[in-house]
């Protein structure tokens, strides 16, 4: 199969890429390297399945050549990180409503399958936990930044959703909580990778408010395993799912364990919510996957805990170091 990838020099992009490549696909990739980075496809620009171009999607006449030549489209292309989101709340609408509108439009007029990747942000405020995909979005006002980003993310899933319904373009909507893994920057806000640099340099560990919100970590390899069976898996068409872990840890208990699995000596600082982001800025309590959904459609479970993310990354920063002190 060819696949494009766009926003393919992320994070989860890349690794993504790394995936459909290793089973003999082809794979091109369109990104602005706004979050993006270059790094990341870097042991990818000599493969010959391999093709990428750097360029805004919203050039419509490249983004059509490119949905033209493949046979399916993964959508990852999104402002994300709730620093960036807060501090850009006009790009962060912009980006991720006019790439999704226009993707859409451009794959309904060829027909092209298209997984539109959104974000555990959606469920917003809910405490209903654990979130189904059918439960209730609770936001917040509009006068707070971070909210832009959930309704920007749901509007985008709207429109995928519409697209099946009114123009039986095939479309897949996945929400992913807390992606992790080799290549994420805390550069825009991630708690782990911030946390694990944090550590490693023996600097103080920045706790948000008081640290007992929670989170369930995800490891990158079980996103992207989710993600590609739900591409294959016909029956997914139309629908969203939740691609998560569900082992949930608390902030707090998380750079603890970072701490300990580093043997950093790095103090705990907590910081309050309206240094860290901005006044007024609110922050979810707990977000925890029911993933039922996704294991009756095609069996997905994920396969990694936090500590073994944890190592990952850890590691991941550890090798940085030592390539760069060389
Ligand atoms: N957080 C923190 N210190 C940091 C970065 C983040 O305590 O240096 C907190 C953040 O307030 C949130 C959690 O860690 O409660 C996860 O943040 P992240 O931005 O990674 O993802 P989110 O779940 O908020 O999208």
């Amino acid at each position: 199969m060819n696949y494009l990838i766009t926003g393919g020099a992320g994070f989860i992009g890349s690794h993504l890429a790394d995936s459909l490549l290793a089973d003999g696909h082809s794979v091109s990739i369109i990104d602005d390297l706004s979050t993006g980075s270059i790094k990341n496809i870097a042991h990818l620009r000599t493969h010959p399945r391999f093709h990428y171009v750097i360029n805004s999607m919203m050039n419509a006449s490249l983004l059509g050549e490119m949905v033209d030549a493949a046979d399916a489209v993964f959508h990852l292309a999104a402002a994300v990180g709730v620093k960036l989101i807060v501090e850009s709340p006009v790009r962060t609408i912009e980006t991720n409503i006019q790439c999704t509108e226009l993707l859409l439009a451009i794959a309904a007029k060829k027909g092209k399958r298209v997984l539109v990747a959104s974000t555990s942000e959606v469920y917003g405020k809910s405490t209903d936990i654990p979130f189904r995909e059918t439960g209730d979005l609770v936001m917040g006002p509009t006068n707070r930044g971070r909210w832009s980003y959930a309704c920007s993310k749901a509007i985008d899933e709207f429109l995928a959703i519409a697209y099946w319904h009114e123009k039986r373009l095939p479309t897949v909507v996945v929400r992913l909580f807390n992606t992790v893994g080799p290549r994420q920057t805390g550069q825009y806000g991630m708690v782990i990778p911030r946390f694990v640099q944090q550590a490693l340099a023996g600097e103080p560990m920045t706790v948000y408010g008081d640290g007992t919100q929670s989170r369930c970590f995800t490891h990158v390899s079980d996103t992207v395993r989710g993600l590609r069976g739900l591409m294959d898996h016909d029956g997914a068409t139309g629908q969203v799912y939740n691609i998560g872990n569900n082992q949930e840890i608390s902030i707090l208990g998380l750079a603890e364990r970072v701490r300990e699995l580093t043997g950093s000596r790095s103090e705990i600082q907590y910081i309050p919510y309206a240094i860290a982001y901005e006044e007024s800025f609110e922050d979810m309590p707990r977000r925890v996957p029911c993933t039922d959904k996704i294991r009756a459609a095609i069996g997905w479970e994920p396969r990694h805990d936090t500590d073994e993310i944890l190592r990952a990354v850890i590691e991941s920063f550890q090798g940085t170091a030592l390539a760069a002190a060389r």
